[in-house]
């Protein structure tokens, strides 16, 4: 195993990154790049050894950190996201190599909002309010204490993104963390150890530990030297995760997967309902937030599904790194053939695929095409359960009660999207759906200032903001006595 992979030019470390030195394994895996199918690195496979060797690391780094004053904190993760700018070329051409995401969302958007993670919760840090009020002459002070280390655990579909936006907020509240990337997209995590080193974080503060979930995940997360889990990734392995830190009680934030409702009531803007729905195919359809369940009311319902069936036969689908592509591949063959599984079975529960149906043969690879289903029996899987892939389906429905009532319908609950001209109607649906977010006439607009999580299995806990820090850091009230001399 080389210690750095040149990937679209670049040049990457595959190494841990653990108490400021590069760290090697044992063993490798073989990092894929959906693209084209061929190995762009072998990556080191960590496990319970590295795993303790990042949490020692950075538990000797954390008192450090956490007693760095907090305007020496927001300076150094200011010049963390000056880093990350400076790299925005380089980090979105490894990305899209690493797990097929369209070039020109990462170069455009991603990346600067990754960048934007770190300036936003630096400038949290600096403002956090201490709330201080009075009981019977007693002064009542809450204080955000750092809590420890923190374990970061992350998926493939938008890796950099989702690990800042647990990272930046760690570090700010002052804990050092240990970061593990998804196996099928681990090397911008590595690229983000070199701008916070750069930057000046001390060592041991960031540790990067790479591998395998199932080996190096699970002993992080079940390692009693952690004293915050955050997660984002499947429902199953989340369930595996709360259990390996129950252990140890450990508090963990959960971000779980979805099977968002998209409404649309026929006094919305067709034009903008068209538009959108077309967006929930963003990223090949791995997105957790998309809103893959189309629910559309009665009186647009045939308009709508001839007109989004027009707009998607012109999505071109290709390779990401074109500027003219708006789908590529999906990540892994296990996760295509998980894709596939779902449409076969779909069909077979009697859905009717009215546009795509299976992989792109023309251009072969895990290229698959975007698919809608009608008809599909209430209650059945592909009405249910989350695909993570370019997959929605259409259901009709005639007003209000029906509308939550089907969108209601999973055990899912991490976003809605609801389209309607009457702002009446938009409070009193968007009041009874259960979400961790509903979007009324819009959608993906995300302030870092908003609360942000699932409702029932889409997850545990609310980031974002003060949320954020709620959770990274242990909330203290001090509450005096007068002082009598
Ligand atoms: P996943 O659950 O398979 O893996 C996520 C991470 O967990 C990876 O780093 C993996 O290596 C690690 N892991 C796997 N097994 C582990 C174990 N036993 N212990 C500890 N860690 C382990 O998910 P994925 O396939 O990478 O990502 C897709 C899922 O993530 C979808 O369900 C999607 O909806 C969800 N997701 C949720 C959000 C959100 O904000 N709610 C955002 C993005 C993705």
């Amino acid at each position: 195993m080389g210690a750095n992979a040149i990937v679209e030019g670049v040049e990457v470390s595959t190494l841990h990154w653990i108490g400021g030195q590069r760290v090697a394994s044992d063993e490798s895996f073989a990092d894929v790049s959906p693209i084209h199918g061929t190995t762009i690195a072998e990556v080191a496979r960590g496990g319970a050894r590295e795993a303790d060797l990042a949490v020692r690391a950075a538990r000797e780094a954390f008192p450090g950190w956490a007693s760095t004053p907090p305007a020496e904190r927001a300076r150094i993760l200011h010049a963390v996201g000056e880093g990350i700018e400076r790299r925005v070329p380089e980090l979105a051409a490894v990305e899209t190599a690493d797990n097929g995401s369209l070039l020109r969302s990462m170069r455009n958007s991603v990346m600067p909002r990754v960048a934007h993670n770190f300036h936003f919760f630096a400038d949290k840090l600096a403002r956090l309010a201490h709330e201080g009020f009075e009981t019977r002459g007693h002064t009542n002070r809450v204080s955000w204490d750092p809590a420890g280390v923190a374990a970061v655990v992350t998926p493939w579909n938008a890796p950099l993104m989702l690990a800042t936006w647990r990272v930046a907020p760690a570090l700010a509240a002052g804990n050092a963390v240990v970061l593990k990337p998804p196996e099928w997209a681990p090397l911008t995590a590595s690229m983000l150890a070199d701008a916070a080193h750069e930057a000046g974080l001390p060592d041991g503060v960031l540790n990067v530990l790479q591998g395998v979930g199932e080996e190096a995940g699970a002993a992080l997360v079940s390692h009693p030297g952690v004293a915050r889990v955050a997660f984002t990734g499947s429902v199953a392995t989340g369930r595996l995760v709360a259990a390996g830190a129950a252990a140890n009680l450990t508090p963990v934030s959960l971000e779980l997967g979805g099977k968002s409702p998209f409404v649309a009531f026929a006094d919305a803007d067709l034009d903008a309902v068209v538009r959108q729905a077309v967006n929930q195919y963003d990223n090949a359809g791995q997105v957790c937030l998309a809103g893959t369940r189309l629910l559309v009311e009665d009186p647009i319902h045939d308009e709508f599904l001839e007109r989004l069936t027009r707009a998607v036969a012109g999505l071109r689908q290709g390779d990401p790194r074109e500027e003219a592509t708006d789908l590529g591949p999906l990540v892994a063959r296990e996760h295509f053939d998980r894709v596939d599984g779902f449409v076969k079975r779909a069909r077979a529960d009697g859905a009717r695929a009215a546009i795509g149906g299976g992989p792109n043969d023309e251009l072969g690879g895990l290229y698959y095409r975007p698919t809608l289903f009608v008809d599909a029996p209430e209650g059945s899987e592909i009405l249910t359960q989350e695909v993570f892939g370019p997959v929605l389906t259409l259901q009709r429905f005639s007003g209000e009660d029906e509308a939550v009532a089907l969108a209601n319908a999973t055990d899912y609950g991490l976003a809605a999207i609801l389209y309607t001209g009457d702002p009446g109607r938009a409070e009193r649906v968007s009041s009874r759906l259960v979400a961790g977010t509903v979007w009324v006439n819009c959608f993906f607009v995300r302030d870092l200032r908003a609360p942000f999580g699932g409702s029932r299995n889409s997850g545990i806990g609310r980031e974002g903001g003060v949320w954020s820090f709620d959770f990274y850091a242990d909330v203290k009230n001090v509450c005096t006595a007068p002082w009598t001399r």
